[in-house]
């Protein structure tokens, strides 16, 4: 009879073999066995995503000790040690594991399959809402892989927000997607309520302190951390995004703020990617809400929400599968630069970098916008190496993981693939950033300037971009415009902006940006 091993980001029993084990309705040998990775305190990675991990783990474990399930965790620096060390105590007949949500980890478990003559039998990840062959079937025959088209046909399939109109079935209000409508400032004086944050129970206080003895260079704060490490946590942050915030999740889903640094974001990812709770869970709760609301929930929040969820997460996913050996090493715009200090001090005048660093230190999570037209944004305008890039995120976020990483960041924000999963570059000025958000109001830059010393470095650096990839953009249909821009104006005032960004270059290289 085969073990049943379980992996450190597929802490559920709610699906998959471990619930089929816990119900009866499977059978697996004595003990189950979950693999606990000692390695990762060791890399570099923020100390709230290590706690988390770790804390996380151990908790499930005990709990289901607690009721009785025969439950062994593996300790082990990698996960072939740890497979190897089980191997060694079980002698067992074979493995049954969900499949890993990292490629990498397969070829752990493979190779330790391959060196020890035990068979690996590896079933559907059921905390994924679609499935390896929902992906296949969508990318057969496509030359361009898209979001959009993924998320309508999955959408689709399920009946999610669909209403049937003329014998046909069509999304409800007659649009796949509401994008546009997901674009609204914060004003001022607007109630945002608070999330509920986790407490540090002892058994996170222990592994907090276990976790600084071995390890003092793991970037941001322990102090802070609010994250749920349990499914009871987890559910109540869900409750309380439905309850409190998803009406106005869709209205203000691309605003920042500096008063109101969560606004009407879920705050439910490093849960969902440990599998303290599913996607599938997410959604349905979401749903049931709108529909029990609709009269006062957007369709514009209900809409974007499952698109974040059921399209983007599940899309990057796969993805991640497919080109996850590609963006090892894909450079397309031949980006050089090395990280500037800032994204590890803050310690910079411009004020929404500072503000979001900083916010990183303490929390380990910014939300979207912030991570991708700011930190991502920027790096991308100055030229940064992109694996580089792709270091740096998986290093600062409490909710990273290489799966969903690496697509958003060397492909989706850093375009350094020049196109597999998406059409153009995310890039933007000041102005973009101003009316967003009011990091600008006190900031020493004006978002309006692109020459000067108070110039704002990212409106600066996005003409320096258009500029150095004049030749590689004109023809792409969604930036040629920006391109003529640039062009039309005269030679003297093109070369004043290429001059001062040389200087923000120069400046941030110092530390005295
Ligand atoms: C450069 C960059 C780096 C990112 N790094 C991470 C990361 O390390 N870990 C991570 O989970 N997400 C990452 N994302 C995606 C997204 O920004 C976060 O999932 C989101 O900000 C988490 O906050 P939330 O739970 O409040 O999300 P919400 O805004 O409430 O969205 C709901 C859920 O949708 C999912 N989601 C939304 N957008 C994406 C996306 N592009 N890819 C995958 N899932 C998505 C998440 O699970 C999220 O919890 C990154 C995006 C970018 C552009
Ligand atoms: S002026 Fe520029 S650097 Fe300053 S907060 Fe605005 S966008 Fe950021």
């Amino acid at each position: 009879m085969n073990h049943l091993v379980v992996l450190g980001d597929q802490l559920t029993d709610q699906v998959g073999p471990l619930r089929t084990r816990l119900d009866g309705s499977a059978k697996f040998a004595d003990p189950i066995l979950i693999m606990e990775i000692t390695g990762v305190r060791h890399e570099a990675r923020h100390v709230q995503a290590v706690v988390l991990q770790i804390a996380a783990l151990r908790g499930f474990a005990a709990e289901l000790q607690g009721r009785g399930a025969p439950i062994e965790v593996i300790q082990a620096p990698t996960l072939g040690e740890a497979l190897a060390a089980a191997h060694e105590r079980y002698r067992p007949t074979g493995i049954t594991l969900m499949d890993p949500a990292q490629p990498q980890d397969l070829e752990a478990i493979q190779a330790w399959s391959a060196a020890s003559s035990t068979p690996v039998e590896v079933v559907e990840n059921q905390l994924w809402l679609t499935t390896v062959a929902e992906w296949e079937a969508f990318k057969s025959g496509r030359k361009e892989l898209r979001m959009e088209y993924w998320y309508r046909r999955v959408r689709s399939a399920r009946g999610w927000l669909m209403e049937e109109s003329a014998g046909k079935s069509e999304p409800i209000g007659g649009t796949w997607n509401l994008d546009k409508e997901n674009r609204k400032r914060l004003a001022p004086g607007t109630d945002v309520p608070t999330p509920p944050y986790a407490a540090v129970t002892p058994l996170v206080q222990s592994v907090i302190d276990e976790v600084l003895k071995e390890s003092s260079t793991l970037f941001g704060e322990s102090t802070t951390l609010i994250w749920p490490t349990t499914r009871r946590e987890a559910l109540a942050a869900l409750n309380a995004f439905c309850d409190d915030r998803l009406a106005n999740f869709g209205p203000y889903e691309d605003a920042m703020s500096k008063e109101h640094e969560h606004l009407f974001h879920s705050l439910l990812s490093p849960a969902l990617n440990l599998g303290l709770i599913t996607p599938a869970e997410v959604c349905e709760r979401a749903l049931q809400t709108y529909a029990a609301r609709s009269s006062e929930i957007p369709l514009s929040s209900i809409e974007g929400f499952i698109r974040q969820i059921l399209g983007w997460r599940e899309f990057m996913r796969h993805a991640y599968r497919e080109y996850w050996r590609e963006w090892q090493t894909d450079n397309g715009l031949n980006a050089h630069e090395e990280l500037p200090e800032l994204y590890w001090s803050g310690e910079t005048k411009m004020a929404c970098m500072s503000r979001i660093v900083k916010t990183l230190q303490r929390t380990g999570h910014v939300h979207h916008i912030e991570r991708l037209m700011v930190l991502g944004n920027f790096a991308l305008l100055f030229g940064v190496q992109p694996q580089q890039v792709d270091a740096w995120f998986l290093e600062a976020f409490v909710d990273a993981l290489p799966w969903v990483v690496t697509p958003n960041v060397v492909a989706m924000s850093q375009f350094a693939d020049l196109g597999r999963i998406t059409s153009k570059p995310y890039i933007c000025g000041g102005a973009y950033i101003s009316r967003m958000g009011d990091d600008c109001k006190s900031c020493f830059y004006n978002p309006t300037e692109s020459v000067g010393e108070t110039a704002c470095p990212f409106t600066t650096m996005y003409w320096e971009f258009i500029d150095r990839h004049s030749a590689r953009f004109a023809k792409n249909p969604r930036m040629a415009t920006q391109v003529r821009s640039w062009s039309a104006r005269p030679a003297g005032v093109r070369k004043e902006i290429l001059v001062r960004a040389a200087d923000v270059r120069s400046r941030a290289k110092a530390g005295d940006l």
